[in-house]
């Protein structure tokens, strides 16, 4: 959820809901002191909430229970980074008011597996490979995006939208060039259910290939750059510069 303050005691807050998608509520008295819901209402919280929903006026929440707070997350300025990156690209991703399907869940489980130490990079690539038909940009991972094959070597190609068999190489000029480790996590993880997924484990030139696909796809087909995405880019040219002293 995003806060924002609104007048001198209460809180704008918008909260990713299961029936209503992304949704605007606003929490009266919130910033008194000792305000009875003020645990329930923090940054990376999941629940239950009651209250009133408007369609076109303000939304308003009254109780909540069973409420708890993602602490690795809201804790750890990297799983908080990476948190916040998937957060805002559902936030781009779908109008406020629509419901957003099975996407309520896979957000919740995606926060839950960063929050227990899965590799937040390695979550994030989920979301970002399976957000992209929801961006109307879905790339072809199964199978050769120009002849259907799957038994030769593949590379990725940008202007064919997805992978591009062996025999269809010289098509694309530009092609990318990719290891066969990288096109095996392309697929894999375009595809992984997350309510089954133990630990990934992808080793650290791997993911910077990873990386450098999904910045392609999302600069270049998707437009978007949330700002926590270009932190995300910052700490990784930190942990560059760590490593080379
Ligand atoms: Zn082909």
């Amino acid at each position: 959820m995003l806060r924002r303050d609104y007048a001198e005691r209460d809180y704008l807050i918008k909260f990713l809901t299961a029936e209503f998608g992304k949704k605007m509520f606003l929490v009266r008295g919130a910033k008194k002191r000792g305000y009875k819901m003020a645990a329930d209402i923090l940054p990376f919280t999941i629940g239950e909430y009651v209250g009133d929903i408007s369609d076109d006026g303000l939304s308003y929440i009254r109780s909540a229970r069973d409420t708890t707070q993602f602490l690795g997350i809201s804790t750890d300025i990297f799983k908080n980074a990476y948190a916040t990156y998937i957060m805002s690209l559902i936030d781009l991703a779908f109008p406020d008011g629509q419901p957003v399907g099975q996407w309520y869940e896979l957000v919740a489980r995606a926060l839950e597996l960063i929050d227990q130490d899965q590799n937040p990079a390695i979550i994030t690539n989920v979301i970002e490979l399976q957000l992209l038909p929801t961006f109307g940009v879905a790339q072809e991972w199964r199978q050769c995006a120009v002849c259907g094959r799957t038994d030769l070597p593949f590379d990725y190609s940008e202007s064919y939208g997805g992978l591009l068999c062996q025999a269809h190489w010289s098509l694309d000029p530009h092609r990318l060039h990719l290891d066969a480790r990288t096109i095996f996590f392309l697929r894999q993880l375009s595809a992984v259910n997350l309510n089954q997924v133990g630990h990934i484990d992808i080793k650290p030139a791997t993911q910077k290939n990873l990386r450098r696909v999904l910045d392609l796809i999302y600069n270049n087909a998707v437009g978007v750059h949330p700002k926590a995405k270009r932190f995300i880019d910052q700490m990784a040219s930190w942990e560059g510069r760590l490593k080379k002293k």
